[in-house]
Formats: C-alpha cells, sequence, structure tokens
C-alpha cells in the first residue's frame, strides 16, 4: 500500500504512527533523523515506523534500461576486468589456480555486494574495494551450502516420494532460487535462505512481480548463453575466452543488481526500509533544528483546526525570545484572522513595532483600527514606537490615524528627543497629506519655538516659506533617526 501524507496530500509518507494511525512526510518531520530511520511522532511522541522510499520507488520494470547500464560504471568494470583478464594471463599450475579461485571468490562476493547495496538504496555500483577487502568471504560457503541443502531437499523427496515428489520440489527450489539468493545476501543465514516458509512467505508478498522478475532473469540467462555461445564460435580462442567470462559477470551483476531493486522496491511489504541514497538527502539530515520542528508543528495543528493549541505555543515562543520576528509575524497573522481583539490589545507594542519595522502602513491601519474597538481612547506609551508607526501610515497615506497617534505629543512626553520628528511628521501629513497649511504651520512654529537645540531646528525655516507657499513639505529624507 502507497500513503501520502496526511497533512501534505499528494507527498509520499516516510514515516507511520501505529499508535495515531497517521502518515507523515519528511516536510512535517524536518527532525527525524532518515540515517538512524528514528522519528518521535509529533503527537503522541511515539517512536514510529520509517517507511523509507517504499512509497515513491519506482517499480523495477520501468527502468529496464537503467539495470543495463547499472555494470558499465567504473567500479564494476575494474572488477570484471580483474577477475575476467587475469585468470587468463596467469600461469597454468598452482599459483595460477589459487590466483583464480580468489579471483573468483572476490568476483562472487562482489554481486552480494550489489545485492546489499541496491536494497539500502544505493542504485550506483559498490567500489572496488568491495570486491578485495573486508569480511563477507563467507557468503560463497553459505551459497555453496544452500545449494547443498537444495540438493538434498530434492534427494529426500524422492526417496520420501519418488520421481513426482521430486520433480515438484526441483520445481519450488528452481522458482525460489531468486528469493533465496536475496534472503540469503540480506540475511546471510543459511537456515533462513533454505526455509521454504521463508522463501514462500517472500514470494507471495512480493505477488505477481517475482514471476515477471522470474522471466527476466529466464530471458537474461538465455541471452548471456547465446552471446557466450556466439563468442565461442566465432573467434579464436584468445578472444573468446575473456569476452565470454566478461558477458557472463556483466550479466550476473544485472542480474544481481535486479533482484536487489526488487526488495528495494518491496521493502514495505518485507518489513525493512531504505531510502534514495544521494549526497542531497544526506545533506538534508544535517539540517535537524528545533525551530524547524516547531513550524511543522505550527503548520499541522493549523490544518487540524487547533487555533488555540497553536496560539499558546506562539505565546510560549515568545515568552523565551519576546522579539522574534518570526512568531510575531505568525502571532500577528493569526490573531487577525482569528480578530481576537483581547489578544491584540494585548501583544498591541511588539505586534506595532514588527508592523513597522515592515512599514506595512496597511496592516498597521487595520491593527489600530481593531485596538480601537477594545480602547476607543487608544495610544502607544512609546514615543519612538508611535513616530514610526505614524511615519509607515503616512506613507501608505493612512493620514487620520497617523495623526490621532501624534496626537498632543508634547503634553505625553514632553521630554522626548522625538518631539521635533513627531511634530514635523505631523505638519507634513496635514500639509502634505490633508492640504491643512495653517494647521501645519503652527506645528513647525512650536519646532522652532520649543526644540532649539534639536538638529531638525536649522532647517525649520526653509519648512515654514515652504508651508507659507503651500508647497508641499520636502525631506529632510530618512530625517527619522530612532535613538533608543
Ligand atoms: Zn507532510
Ligand atoms: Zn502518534
Amino acid at each position: 500500500m502507497k500513503h501520502d501524507c496526511h497533512y501534505h496530500p499528494g507527498d509520499p509518507a516516510k514515516w507511520h504512527c501505529g499508535e495515531c494511525q497517521v502518515h507523515y512526510c519528511s516536510r512535517c518531520m524536518p527532525d527525524a533523523d532518515t540515517r538512524q530511520r528514528k522519528a518521535l511522532c509529533p503527537k503522541c511522541s511515539k517512536a514510529m515506523r520509517y517507511l523509507g522510499a517504499a512509497t515513491e520507488v519506482v517499480p523495477f520494470w520501468q527502468r529496464i534500461g537503467a539495470f543495463f547500464r547499472y555494470p558499465f560504471h567504473t567500479d564494476p568494470l575494474i572488477v570484471i576486468a580483474i577477475c575476467t583478464l587475469v585468470p587468463i594471463i596467469a600461469p597454468a599450475n598452482a599459483i595460477g589456480l589459487i590466483i583464480w579461485l580468489v579471483l573468483a571468490l572476490a568476483l562472487f562476493k562482489y554481486t552480494y555486494a550489489v545485492i546489499n547495496r541496491t536494497a539500502e538504496g544505493h542504485l550506483k555500483p559498490p567500489p572496488v574495494a568491495e570486491a578485495f577487502t573486508g569480511s563477507g568471504f563467507s557468503i560463497v560457503i553459505l551459497q555453496l551450502l544452500v545449494f547443498v541443502l537444495m540438493g538434498g531437499l530434492i534427494g529426500a523427496a524422492a526417496m520420501i516420494g519418488g520421481p513426482f515428489l521430486a520433480m515438484l520440489a526441483l520445481a519450488f527450489v528452481v522458482l525460489a532460487l531468486p528469493a533465496s539468493i536475496m534472503v540469503l545476501a540480506m540475511e546471510r543465514s543459511v537456515g533462513a535462505a533454505v526455509n521454504p516458509m521463508n522463501l514462500a512467505v517472500l514470494i507471495s508478498r512480493i505477488g505477481t512481480p517475482y514471476f515477471l522478475l522470474y522471466g527476466y532473469l529466464i530471458l537474461l540467462t538465455l541471452a548471456s548463453g547465446a552471446a557466450q555461445d556466439f563468442a565461442v564460435s566465432h573467434f579464436p580462442l584468445w578472444v573468446a575466452q575473456p569476452l565470454a567470462g566478461f558477458l557472463n559477470s556483466t550479466f550476473t551483476l544485472i542480474l544481481f543488481h535486479m533482484l536487489g531493486y526488487l526488495l528495494f522496491q518491496y521493502q514495505e511489504e518485507l518489513g525493512f526500509a531504505s531510502d534514495i541514497q544521494d549526497a542531497e538527502s544526506l545533506a538534508d539530515n544535517h539540517q535537524r533544528d528545533r525551530s524547524s520542528r516547531f513550524d511543522a508543528d505550527l503548520d499541522m495543528n493549523l490544518k487540524d483546526g487547533n487555533y488555540d493549541r497553536v496560539q499558546s505555543m506562539l505565546k510560549d515562543a515568545l515568552k523565551k525570545d519576546r522579539d522574534d520576528p518570526r512568531r510575531l509575524g505568525q502571532l500577528y497573522h493569526l490573531l487577525a484572522a482569528r480578530n481576537d481583539t483581547t489578544e491584540l490589545y494585548r501583544y498591541h507594542p511588539r505586534l506595532m513595532a514588527w508592523l513597522a519595522q515592515r512599514n506595512d502602513g496597511d496592516g498597521l491601519n487595520g491593527l489600530i483600527e481593531a485596538l480601537q474597538s477594545v480602547e476607543p481612547n487608544f495610544q502607544l506609551d512609546d514615543p519612538d514606537l508611535a513616530v514610526e508607526c505614524a511615519t509607515s501610515l503616512y506613507h501608505r497615506g493612512h493620514f487620520k490615524p497617523a495623526l490621532r497617534l501624534l496626537q498632543d505629543f508634547h503634553k505625553r512626553f514632553p521630554n522626548s528627543e522625538q518631539l521635533a520628528p513627531a511634530y514635523l511628521l505631523a505638519a507634513q501629513v496635514l500639509a502634505n497629506g490633508l492640504q491643512q497649511w495653517e494647521k501645519a504651520s503652527a506645528f513647525l512654529a512650536f519646532i522652532q519655538k520649543r526644540c532649539q537645540t534639536h538638529p531638525l531646528h536649522g532647517q525649520i525655516d526653509a519648512w515654514l516659506e515652504q508651508a507659507r507657499n503651500r508647497e508641499p513639505l520636502k525631506g529632510p529624507k530618512a530625517s527619522f533617526q530612532i535613538s533608543d
């Protein structure tokens, strides 16, 4: 069964919580450890089952071309070349025989590594070193044991039930051989690889595609045999021998890659999980951080309609980092969408600072309207913030609310450094926005009289002149230096 993410329909699920019966994609689980295949359910905190790439693997019958290209990479070509060419030039004595034996073992080991690595999701061949180093040569003996046991099984069947039962046993052994090789490669256990129950379960879980694969295997074996036959009968022996060896090894690699891929494709049914391994997904694994987990939780709760939960999560986050712009923005959008005026009022200084920083005059205008429904005489207590917000409002053409924020500034903040910038802004709103030149002049006159030490005072005559001529009050551009 292929599943989509519960929260992102269309995205393949990578995790499944057996407790909650919910599927999650990788976007929902940014904190998951895909390499260790560990993740905790965001809802119940229980360990989840990793689904790997089972939900997005291309079926093997759609990538036949890729199977044939598989041996034609540097690493497998080197292994094949060494293992088929060296024995030919080796001396024809005991040493030559040992060389031949060792290289045959190496090739054998390499082909089993192909199954393992493919089943784990590596679609590129294993490195050359895999053939010649490390442990794992025992696989050869194990495979021989499997053959012996299978022969014994047929013999036993013949003794107990005569030729008919022997034929039946032979048919089963032949049919189950690829399954047996797969089990042996993955589990390295002779018992598991010859256990008829084990093999029958594997075949029945894969179902029809197993027989499709079987068909391909027969075709490939026939093709390989025909090609080798052609080589032997059409070329001199010194060409035919390495050529046949090369063809044999190449087809074997293709076969084993197919077997591995079948395991990879049916990993979910077979009870293990792996994902396509490449540099990108490894890099992803390193980007596990708290804030992306938090965002994924927010997203899920929003989609579930748990708005109260989202609200309290955001409030908690803002307790830890008072001015986190990301969380402030999320809280603002949530409260605005819910029209929660009480909470908007509670958080208004930080929300307004966030909006002013983004120069969102329209947002500020909407927020102030909401705040006025709670507190009709709403005013800001922070002179710096008041000037900042009024500036944003003025730039977006919201003149009345801008003036409101600056109202009685000299009474509310008599000693503020912001008094001159505030009243210059008020004059600009009145003159440029509302064409009320007399009132604008009055504010300018106030600055002239009361703020003689302020740097803006030097230009006040020019602005008074502009107001008298009913010209727009220009600049000073970026004049509102907000001092902390
Ligand atoms: Zn998702
Ligand atoms: Zn759960």
